[in-house]
């Protein structure tokens, strides 16, 4: 694609996730010259791989199921689910100004043709507020990709941004690399970072959060922090770069490309019709949807290990005590391939078979337990002897057996753990330590102008989504798209109107 050696336009976006899309299609719904720069060759980022979920008070959806909600209540039930510690590095007056606009941001969204189905409820938020979009993330990118379209923004994928060019104190434009050449993007309102986050990025992670961490990667292989070292570059103060979600122990993603989630349509008349259907599907069938989904992204539950399931590496070997954590995700990491695999006796696999035992969850939408994996995830889950399913897996089934009678004699007689025992077992993975979100970000204030060290606005720079975080922590379901939307619809309509 002939984009120019220069070209100029009123507003210029960096990223083409779900923020980025979300300010190109406001900004160009409003009127104004936009282009959208996107590195990867398709659109989506981390929102296009994410499950949907958009936490919001005082929505169309709570009022029709009779729901009253404040946002003063959702103000101070969002501060209840990091740990206090954590908490205690919010840009409080930031998180309650987006908390109010985001009910107005999903209406926004459900007049380009996207459903929600909920609000389900999420403890510790007071009432339900998570409401999920159908069919999951990919249709934010549909709607929004066409809705920027069909308003005359530009798209241009494979296009790395690697500069901000700042000149007489003002952000001009960017520099990307279009088709291996340097080309300039000048923008005449501003230009909107909205790269993503830092979970793969070895270097961020490991000058803000410690070498140690360095070597866990993040789910998504392209949230490699470019944006927030633009940022900085060109002036900008980073805040709460420590602040990770995770690392985590998941299961890795399904071999195909396409989840079942992502099978669904995501657009178009077929999307409306089951918009339609939503309310008329019975809770189970539902139910059953979002366990599929359960098996993809979540996580498997500490519990686990308390109740003495051992990891294994590649080898067969034990490599960590399992119920140390974060020592056991960084272990994990330093192990062959970074892999890892969970196994379980019989005793484990008849007690998380059942409620309240569970091997992963969406609190109080779905459980999914291990007979859900061996039939939805035979990927990452397998059944037999011990030989069997180290056969099945690669590990070597001496070595396994050898592992299991190390622990069963380092737990000896003390009935902390039991030991492992029985004819049938179950491995789970390969698994591997992820940083799910990173929580840093570039400061920011109530207009999304990037700010200075000094706390001063940096004319012409602008920073929303994950790129543009301003020191909130956004715990919890739903926020971070929510943020990425919100973010993304009010940056658009003021650079519009500036
Ligand atoms: C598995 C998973 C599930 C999740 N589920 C949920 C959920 O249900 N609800 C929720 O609220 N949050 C969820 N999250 C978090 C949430 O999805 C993200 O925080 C959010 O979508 C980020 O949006 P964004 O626009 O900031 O970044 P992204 O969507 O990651 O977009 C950033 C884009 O910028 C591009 N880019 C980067 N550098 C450059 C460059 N130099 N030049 C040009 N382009 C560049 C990237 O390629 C990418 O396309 C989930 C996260 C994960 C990993």
């Amino acid at each position: 694609m002939d984009v120019g050696h220069y070209a100029e336009y009123d507003v210029v976006v960096v990223g083409g996730g779900g923020s980025g899309l979300a300010a190109a299609a406001s900004a160009a719904e409003h009127g104004v010259s936009t282009v959208l720069l996107e590195r990867e060759s398709v659109l989506g980022g981390t929102t296009g791989i994410a499950v949907g979920s958009f936490t919001a008070n005082q929505t169309r959806l709570q009022r029709q199921q009779n729901i009253s909600d404040t946002l003063d209540d959702h103000a101070v039930d969002a501060g209840q689910f990091a740990p206090a510690s954590i908490e205690a590095c919010n840009n409080e007056s930031l998180r309650r100004f987006f908390l109010s606009q985001a009910a107005a941001t999903m209406e926004w969204l459900e007049a380009m043709g996207l459903t929600f189905h909920g609000p389900s409820p999420e403890p510790p938020n007071r009432v339900p507020r998570m409401h999920n979009v159908v069919p999951g993330a990919k249709a934010y990118i549909a709607a929004l990709q066409s809705k920027l379209v069909s308003h005359g923004g530009r798209i241009v994928c494979d296009a790395e941004v690697t500069q901000i060019v700042r000149e007489e104190d003002r952000v001009q434009g960017v520099v990307a690399l279009v088709d291996g050449e340097r080309r300039t993007f000048r923008a005449r309102a501003g230009v909107v970072m909205a790269a993503g986050d830092y979970t793969n990025s070895a270097e961020l992670i490991a000058r803000f959060k410690g070498e140690r961490f360095s070597r866990v990667e993040g789910i998504n292989p392209n949230s490699t922090g470019a944006g927030h070292l633009l940022c900085e570059a060109a002036g900008a103060q980073l805040l709460n770069m420590e602040i990770t979600y995770g690392p985590e122990l998941r299961f890795v993603p399904p071999q195909s490309k396409r989840t079942f989630q992502q099978l669904l349509p995501s657009r178009g008349p077929l999307l409306r019709v089951m918009g339609r259907l939503l309310p008329l599907i019975p809770k189970p069938l539902m139910a059953a949807f979002v366990r599929r989904l359960l098996v993809t992204w979540q996580h498997p539950e500490d519990a686990l290990f308390e109740d003495g399931a051992i990891l294994l590496n590649e080898e067969g070997r034990r490599f960590c005590d399992e119920r140390q954590t974060p020592e056991r995700e960084i272990a994990i990491a330093d192990q062959p391939q970074k892999r890892c695999y969970m196994l379980l006796d019989e005793a484990l696999q008849a007690r998380y078979g059942e409620w309240p035992h569970f091997v992963s969850t969406a609190p109080k939408i779905a459980y999914a337990y291990v007979q859900d994996y061996l039939r939805l995830r035979p990927d990452v889950a397998v059944s037999g002897t011990l030989e069997e399913v180290a056969r099945r897996r690669g590990l070597s089934e001496k070595r396994v057996r050898q592992s299991v009678d190390e622990v069963n004699v380092e737990r000896g007689d003390t009935g902390v753990l039991a030991h492992l025992r029985g004819k049938r077992w179950v491995l789970l993975g390969p698994a591997k330590s992820y940083f799910t979100t990173t929580e840093g970000g570039v400061a920011i204030d109530e207009q999304f102008r990037a700010l200075s060290r000094q706390g001063e606005p940096i004319d012409g720079l602008y920073a929303i989504g994950q790129n543009g975080l301003g020191g909130q922590i956004l715990w919890g379901h739903g926020l971070h798209i929510a943020w990425a939307m919100t973010s993304g619809r009010l940056v658009g309509r003021q650079l519009a109107s500036s």
